[in-house]
């Protein structure tokens, strides 16, 4: 087991668009079991490299009992969209939000070893596919939403205890907090 901390938000990793992976070498493979360890602990259904602040294109993913991983990953996504799923991320962790996305992905891109691959997933696997594929641009599910659900996000997500723990991305007000954690 190699568990590593996940990046809260507010972490400049999360919008650091990723690096293609070019060597599918021995790193490349404790990578993707870190990554895999690290997201069944937390637990999670998918999470990406930057999320363990690492620059390369690659996630893993647990939905519906398949576990996986997929790198330098491409997308084709269904014109219709599922406009009310919920949807969380461990970099804010204990928050989810209806967000819109696809309802079916075509993912193509490499398994560990460098072999092609083409994953097809619908309803919560196409949601995964492009919620990693995201973290890889730097580009976070809070972007996803229409502007009056972020809006409320923020607001949640300013408030979290969580929040200021890594790299601030926010300026605090100077006045009092009356003891919330931020
Ligand atoms: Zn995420």
């Amino acid at each position: 087991m190699a568990i590593q901390p996940i990046r809260l938000f507010g972490d400049p990793v999360l919008r650091t668009p990723a690096e293609p992976v070019k060597d599918f070498d021995k790193e490349l493979r404790k990578l993707v079991k870190d990554l895999t360890d690290t997201m069944m602990d937390a637990p999670g259904a998918g999470l990406a490299a930057p999320q363990i602040g690492v620059g390369l294109r690659v996630f893993t993913y647990y939905v519906d009992k398949q576990l996986g991983h997929l790198i330098n990953p491409d997308l084709d996504l269904s014109d219709d969209k599922d406009e009310e799923g919920e949807e969380g991320c461990l970099s804010f962790p204990g928050l989810s939000y209806p967000t819109p996305r696809a309802i079916r992905a075509v993912a193509t891109g490499f398994n560990m070893h460098g072999d092609p691959v083409t994953l097809e997933g619908t309803d919560l696997m196409a949601r995964c596919f492009q919620h990693e594929t995201d973290h890889l641009d730097g580009v976070l599910f809070i972007d996803r939403m229409d502007s009056k659900q972020r809006k409320l996000a923020m607001k949640e997500i300013r408030e979290a205890e969580w929040t200021g723990l890594s790299a601030p991305a926010f300026k605090f007000s100077p006045h009092a907090t009356q003891g919330k954690a931020l």
